[in-house]
């Protein structure tokens, strides 16, 4: 993951490292390289110069030319700055409702059923909850039945009701059904469609106003770059989203969306899923996150 932008700011900063001495011809040169590498990975470019400037202007306020190791203050700055950018603390789940209902919204494909049952999973093992996940996409009749194969593979009990066409009935019977239960977290997964539009948005909105969720989370798949942002930034504009959700970042990603979502939306990371398995959710941490791009 990120060997792209990671192994161009190994580059970038190779020059730093090896001199004792820079100069403030060295910082630019390399910010400059800072900046491509961030374009490159896909990062909105107001968001690649003012990421740049703001190194910069720290750089300069910290007097890196005058310090021992200016090509490690470099790098920690610029380490501390990405973290920022991509959301600063780790960002947990308000799980206080009772049942707590988690609403998941995302494009079809993004990995929305597989992360509800990644989720459901993480929530029974890690946080002793009984979870239900309830299958909401009334067009697809193999969408529900994927929700089912996931509920069985991790023994969650899925709700659904293939009959009825109205997802906000189905949603509010689904809760009536975990109370009634002693199931404590409800997991709504909702119809994607192939991208934005406005009966999908109407009927997520009508979802949401009903259910009144304590988490809405937008599932994005991290492959999709710059389109990610912009979804984002449509899914945003409706549901005022709690938390974002960065899907296949097993795969030949480069990062992009992970730097520019926070920044364009103001919503935290929570997750990331790695992989097709059930086991394969990780909490974000930005951190950790801005390390690896570092590499
Ligand atoms: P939905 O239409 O949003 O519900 O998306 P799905 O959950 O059906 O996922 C679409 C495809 O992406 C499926 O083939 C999943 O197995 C796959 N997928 C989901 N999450 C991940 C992930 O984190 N990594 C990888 N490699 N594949 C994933």
């Amino acid at each position: 993951m990120f060997d792209n932008l990671s192994d161009k700011l190994d580059k970038a900063f190779h020059i730093l490292k090896g001199h004792g001495k820079i100069t403030e011809v060295n910082v630019a040169d390399t910010l400059k390289e800072v900046r491509r590498a961030l374009l490159d990975a896909d990062v909105n470019f107001k968001i690649a110069k003012d990421f740049t400037a703001r190194v910069k202007e720290k750089a300069i306020g910290q007097d890196v030319l005058t310090t021992l190791q200016p090509g490690q203050l470099l790098v920690k700055l610029v380490k501390d700055e990405l973290t920022e950018l991509m959301g600063g603390d780790v960002a947990g789940v308000n799980l206080s409702g009772n049942p707590t209902v988690i609403l998941m919204s995302g494009l079809q494909g993004s990995g929305k059923t597989t992360f509800s049952g990644k989720l459901a999973n993480f929530l029974k093992t890690k946080k002793n909850k009984k979870p239900l996940l309830v299958a909401c996409d009334i067009y697809r009749p193999a969408a529900i039945n994927q929700l089912h194969v996931v509920g069985d593979q991790i023994g969650v009990e899925v709700y659904s009701e293939p009959e009825n066409k109205n997802p906000v009935e189905i949603a509010q019977n689904a809760i009536k059904h975990a109370k009634a239960n002693g199931l404590n977290v409800v997991i709504v997964d909702t119809a994607g469609r192939l991208a934005v539009d406005q009966e999908m948005m109407d009927e997520i909105a009508r979802v949401h106003k009903a259910i009144q969720p304590q988490e809405t989370l937008f599932v994005v798949d991290s492959m999709t770059g710059q389109d990610a942002v912009n979804t984002a930034k449509a899914f945003n504009d409706i549901l005022n989203f709690d938390g974002v959700i960065l899907t296949k970042l097993d795969g030949d990603t480069r990062g992009g969306a992970a730097l520019s979502i926070k920044s364009i939306v103001n919503k935290p990371i929570k997750f990331v899923g790695t992989g097709e398995k059930m086991e394969a959710i990780d909490v974000f941490y930005p951190e950790r996150m801005a390390e690896r791009i570092l590499g």
